[in-house]
């Protein structure tokens, strides 16, 4: 069995992802130690209703260091454009370098099949850092890693491929029900996102949605709240199942 360091390092493309898709199976992994990170990939300088970029950028920088404070949390930006996000290799380095100056155990990202662009590019970055963080001879600062992380995929709020094809079952779904507040309350601190939602999606009330969101995944497992992942089992990571052994009792449904 190998040894995975008590360290989570999430890369989400926008503030407010990680705290929609995984704030839930955070809060139960830092209740038992573990060490959590949140890395976005752009400020989301596009999701403001201001009219001026830099200051929604600053605006929403300071929303995600608040949310991550709850978790108690580092936060980082890689300063990306927000729906203009790239896939190059200063970004891959750029996050190779975090997931060894916080020596993470597990990597989490969006989904490579999202409906998203910024998100099927922020998950082609974690893949292709996480999968040579181990190795010696990558540009980096920081000292690599002894093993490559494990790799996991949080889900959006739409179960659905570009395409609009129904995604595979969920490797497992997680009872968050216990920790919903703490989601809540990580949520609330985008503010921002309230205007937009109702200027861009109609929507009345942005939390109360993720909430539903949660709900709706509940209701597949007989619980309140849910969260839904996928781990990375293709060729290159480690196919330990660690978040499955140490939240098994919150696990629901696990397919691996
Ligand atoms: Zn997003």
């Amino acid at each position: 069995m190998n040894n995975f360091n008590k360290s989570v390092i999430v890369l989400h493309a926008h503030p407010d992802d990680t705290e929609a898709f995984s704030a839930g199976m955070l809060k139960l992994l830092a209740d038992r130690g573990y060490r959590i990170t949140i890395v976005t990939l752009t400020a989301g300088g596009l999701g403001g209703m201001s009219g001026n970029r830099e200051k929604t950028i600053a605006i929403r920088k300071e929303e995600a260091r608040n949310a991550a404070a709850v978790l108690n949390a580092d936060y980082y930006c890689l300063n990306q454009k927000d729906g203009y996000a790239y896939d190059n290799a200063e970004m891959r380095i750029a996050f190779t370098n975090l997931i060894r100056k916080v020596k993470a155990g597990i990597v989490i990202s969006h989904l490579p099949v999202d409906y998203h662009p910024d998100h099927r590019v922020a998950s082609h970055i974690a893949e292709a850092s996480a999968l040579v963080a181990s190795l010696p001879n990558v540009p980096c600062e920081e000292a690599h890693l002894e093993i490559t992380p494990l790799f996991y995929h949080s889900a959006t709020i739409d179960l659905s491929d570009p395409m609009g094809e129904k995604l595979t079952e969920p490797h497992f779904y997680l009872d968050i029900t216990s920790v919903i507040e703490t989601k809540v309350e990580m949520l609330s601190y985008h503010l921002s996102q309230i205007d937009l939602m109702k200027h861009m999606h109609k929507m009345d009330n942005f939390f109360e949605l993720m909430k539903a969101y949660n709900e709706k995944l509940g209701k597949t497992i007989g619980v309140k709240y849910a969260e839904v992942y996928w781990q990375h089992l293709g060729g290159g990571f480690q196919k330990e199942a660690l978040i499955q052994n140490e939240l098994k009792e919150f696990i629901h449904k696990n397919r691996i």
